[in-house]
């Protein structure tokens, strides 16, 4: 990853601060305390590495994503923002919420959209997968681009067909699935099937 994190790179509408709390948001709390303590989001001064979302309905646009420079270890109610809808051409996002919505929030809404199986994403960083993908055979972008751009969001939709599991070039991983404990089951088993080589890296 060669890119310093400097915000996000669109406009925000905040419709309010107050939505909702779904009890899903819990299943995302949990998986990022794991994605967190696996170093598969990695930490920076002000936040990790990773940004995950779930999808409110089948079909529909709404979901709820991580805001902006958290810690996913520990993350609090506030921590999550309700995504109502994304205006790719004019880089515009529309929300409830205290908090600026993840840099990847254009990401995440583009795969809901293309993909209607898909409930739930995770984005991580993983530095050790990330450098064995080609070695084990993962579906890749072609080409690196900056974090949060439509150019990230092209390449990626470029090669996600019906793939669940892919590394963005030089960046990090997605894990796509029908529901949040699913998409943490694929990161899980993914894990352990590259676990010698993860934990060993030089053997
Ligand atoms: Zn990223």
């Amino acid at each position: 990853m060669s890119e310093i994190y400097s915000g996000t790179k669109f406009e925000t509408k905040f419709l309010g601060e107050r939505f909702e709390y779904i009890k899903r948001t819990d299943e995302l709390i949990y998986w990022g305390k794991y994605l967190s303590e696996h170093r598969m989001a990695p930490k920076y001064p002000g936040g990790s590495s990773g940004n995950i979302s779930f999808r409110l309905s089948e079909m529909g646009k709404q979901f709820i994503i991580t805001a902006t420079s958290t810690d996913l270890e520990n993350l609090k109610s506030d921590d999550f923002v309700l995504v109502e809808n994304v205006f790719l051409a004019e880089k515009k996002i529309v929300v409830f919420g205290k908090k600026e919505p993840s840099s990847e929030s254009m990401l995440h809404f583009s795969i809901y959209a293309q993909r209607p199986d898909v409930m739930a994403i995770f984005h991580g960083h993983w530095p050790d997968l990330i450098s064995l993908a080609t070695q084990f055979g993962f579906v890749q972008t072609k080409n690196e681009q900056e974090y949060g751009s439509l150019a990230l969001v092209n390449e990626v939709l470029e090669v996600i067909d019906n793939n669940n599991f892919i590394i963005m070039k030089n960046h990090g991983f997605l894990s796509m699935a029908k529901s949040i404990a699913q998409a943490g089951v694929i990161i899980q088993s993914i894990k352990l099937s590259t676990i010698t080589q993860l934990e060993n890296p030089d053997a």
